[in-house]
């Protein structure tokens, strides 16, 4: 290692591994990024272990990437106490910037979620009814295990954040855009967002096919309906939340044939993602009273995991409302 070169680390939360794949994904610009900097920590990829971490001097790592809401006692920590080692932590990928995927837990407990995975699906074999405890004695030894909580939170609700990469996971193109500025030091003040402040309209090669009056009489889900491969989506009848997502992603899913599911969170001006979709969505509904409404918002599946698949944990919900919150 040089003692010139910036150091970097990379580090998981509460995450699928798909954000630690986005750096994989950086196929041979990665040989760049390995040229420029010292990857001093990636327990991920690498042979390190968090003591090698602690015994590092405090502010001596340049940025740490990390990734996955917060959901456990181990990643709270983790985050401190790279805080405390580097100069600049990016929230990476949409857990860590907005709670993500796995933030769709908050409309459940803990123990809700304990009961389901250790005792009612159908692989759990669990006669004595085991469920994982933060402090257990084996033999006369104290074993411990991070404390599962009820609450998943954005990275920025337990450290402070100095930059954002959205996505899930964040295109290549954002990841070394943001590599790149931090080495040349040209980054955006602090607490941007590293991609485009543009919607997915914005950029989305069908906005053009978008009626200007636009109205949804139905609403059909992309499996129901044999999608236009060039017509906007929501001209189509299926829910596309590209009016309230930020661009930046290169429209993966919509070069798909896929609808956008909202994975680049708002935009600077959007406070609720979810909100201004259901807001943007209700005035194009084309219902001639309230039960004319009513019928149409019945026929979406999982109103809250579509507009709020990726933010719940950061929006003005949070999570589902519940006696004790942690
Ligand atoms: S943002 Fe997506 S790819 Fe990254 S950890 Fe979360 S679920 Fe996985
Ligand atoms: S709603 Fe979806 S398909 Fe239509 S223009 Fe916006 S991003 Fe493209
Ligand atoms: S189209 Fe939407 S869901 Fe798909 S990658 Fe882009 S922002 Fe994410």
């Amino acid at each position: 290692m040089s003692d010139s070169k910036p150091k970097v680390a990379f580090y998981w939360c509460s995450s699928c591994g798909g954000c630690e794949e986005s750096i994989v994904d950086l196929g041979a610009d990665i040989l760049k990024v390995v040229a420029a900097v010292d990857i001093v920590y990636w327990p991920v990829a690498l042979d390190f272990k968090k003591k090698d971490l602690e015994a590092m001097p405090d502010g001596s790592i340049a940025v740490s990437f990390i990734n996955g809401g917060i959901r456990m006692s181990e990643q709270e920590e983790m985050a401190h106490l790279l805080r405390r080692k580097s100069g600049l932590v990016v929230a990476h990928g949409a857990c860590a910037h907005l709670g993500g995927i796995p933030g769709l837990a908050n409309f459940w407990t803990k123990s809700a979620i304990f009961d389901t995975v250790y005792h009612k699906t159908f692989s759990t074999a669990n006669p004595s009814k085991a469920e994982p405890l933060a402090k257990s004695m084996v033999d006369g030894h104290e074993l411990t295990l991070p404390e599962f909580w009820d609450t998943v939170k954005p990275l920025d609700a337990v450290i402070d954040v100095d930059y954002y990469l959205p996505g899930c996971a964040p295109h290549r193109d954002l990841i070394l855009n943001a590599v790149t500025a931090i080495l040349e030091g040209k980054l955006p003040p602090k607490g941007a967002v590293l991609s485009p402040n543009t919607s997915c309209c914005d950029d989305c090669d069908r906005n053009e096919t978008k009626p200007e009056k636009l109205t949804v009489k139905e609403i059909k889900r992309p499996y129901e309906v044999l999608l236009d491969p060039k017509t906007c989506f929501l001209a189509q009848g299926v829910i596309c939340l590209g009016p309230a997502t930020r661009g930046g992603c290169g429209e993966r899913c919509i070069h798909g044939n896929m609808p956008c599911r909202g994975c680049m969170g708002p935009t600077d001006q959007v406070r609720d993602q979810g909100a201004k979709f259901l807001s943007a969505f209700a005035s194009i509904l084309e219902a001639k009273d309230e039960a004319e409404v009513d019928r149409l918002v019945d026929t979406i599946v999982d109103p809250a995991g579509t507009f709020y698949r990726f933010s719940l944990p950061s929006s003005i919900l949070k999570r589902k409302k519940m006696e004790v919150v942690r």
